[in-house]
């Protein structure tokens, strides 16, 4: 899931494997396929998830206090609100650092005359991938409307800076609910991977990819238990036209989410999502990673091969009459995909 935010050069599987990504013809990419060869680097261990990036304010259920944080807290705090243009703090109050990210920072706001709580994502574009996350999420969020996915309120632009504001989900990341239950019910499972679903439908059908489904980018609207989920963090996107089914070639996306068609490079489609909500259904029902090695070359490995074992103590509640098991042919078209490459190995 995640630990770290950092995003790095790939580091391509030094095997077998790379003879095919060798072997891939090259490809002449989409304009709008901007980010190049990056991949967030984050890591989670089996068995033992690790500990949330950061602690989530609203994690709780109660909002905390500003006037009562421990000194540090207050400190990040005024040290960020220091960092925002003007004209946001005219119109917002800031209250509280809730995400980090490699460009970005995360604050819950308070809209000064309605009280009303958002979200800003402050996006750094002084350097050339900043710009670029920031154009992909900019160029997605401004065209999307749906309930499983969160909503661009307006922007504020400057030079070195971009402020996005948005809906404000408070029940914290699915992340943290995993780390917090251990694993899902296959009933509650279900029901999330329903939502991430829709979301994902919709997205699809405008021709958007996300390209980094995880954990950390879901997010629950509000902190009780019936919350709906909401898609975020559309920096890695890739936005096509309605109609334009160009594939894309970018290698992008989060090591252990990542689909084998974009290891070995070869020009992919929105499936590359459906492969992440399946890597993303095993966490949830079994708590662990379907795929986990430190070593790159090895985790790549195991991707290419499809690789993991769905059996055991690891995954108890699998069963062949399961309520999971209908859903299946949508997300775990990723097992097939795998198949695929491992065919070809
Ligand atoms: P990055 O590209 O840096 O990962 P994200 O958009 O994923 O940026 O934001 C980082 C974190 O900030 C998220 O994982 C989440 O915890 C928090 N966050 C982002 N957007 C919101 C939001 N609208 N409401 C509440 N928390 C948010
Ligand atoms: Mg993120």
């Amino acid at each position: 899931m995640g630990c770290g935010t950092s995003k790095v050069l790939p580091e391509p599987p030094t095997d077998v494997q790379l003879d095919l990504v060798k072997k891939v013809e090259p490809y002449i990419g989409h304009q709008n396929d901007v980010y190049k060869h990056f991949i967030k680097e984050d890591a989670v261990k089996a068995g033992s998830p690790s500990p949330p990036r950061h602690t989530y304010p609203y994690s709780s259920g109660h909002p905390p206090n500003y006037a009562e944080q421990p000194e540090p807290r207050k400190n990040k705090v005024a040290k960020y609100r220091a960092k925002f243009d003007p004209r946001v703090t005219a119109k917002y109050d800031i209250k509280a650092l809730i995400g980090r990210g490699s460009f970005s920072r995360v604050v819950r706001v308070e809209h000064k005359a309605t009280k009303q709580p958002f979200a800003i994502k402050m996006i750094e574009t002084k350097y050339r991938e900043g710009r670029e996350v920031c154009e992909s999420e900019l160029c997605v969020l401004r065209r999307v409307r749906h309930t499983n996915i969160i909503q661009l309120i307006e922007v504020f632009e400057t030079q070195e800076r971009v402020y996005m504001v948005m809906e404000l989900a408070t029940g914290g990341e699915l992340f943290d609910r995993i780390i917090a239950k251990g694993s899902f019910t296959e009933r509650d499972a279900t029901r999330v991977l329903q939502m991430v679903l829709d979301g994902v439908k919709y997205l699809h059908t405008l021709g958007i990819t996300h390209r980094d489904l995880k954990p950390e980018n879901l997010l629950y609207y509000h902190p009780g238990t019936d919350s709906k989920i909401m898609i975020t963090d559309f920096g890695l996107a890739s936005a096509r036209k309605k109609g334009d089914d160009c594939l894309m070639k970018t290698t992008c996306g989060t090591p252990e989410y990542i689909a084998p068609e974009i290891l070995v490079r070869k020009p992919y489609t929105n499936s590359v999502d459906m492969w992440a909500l399946g890597v993303i259904s095993y966490i949830l029902l079994s708590g662990t990673m379907p795929f986990e090695d430190d070593n790159r070359t090895r985790l790549y490995r195991q991707i290419l091969k499809g690789k993991y074992s769905y059996s055991g103590e690891e995954c108890p509640q699998i069963g062949p009459h399961s309520e999971y098991v209908q859903l299946l042919p949508c997300v775990l078209v990723a097992v097939s995909s795998g198949a695929r490459i491992d065919a070809s190995l």
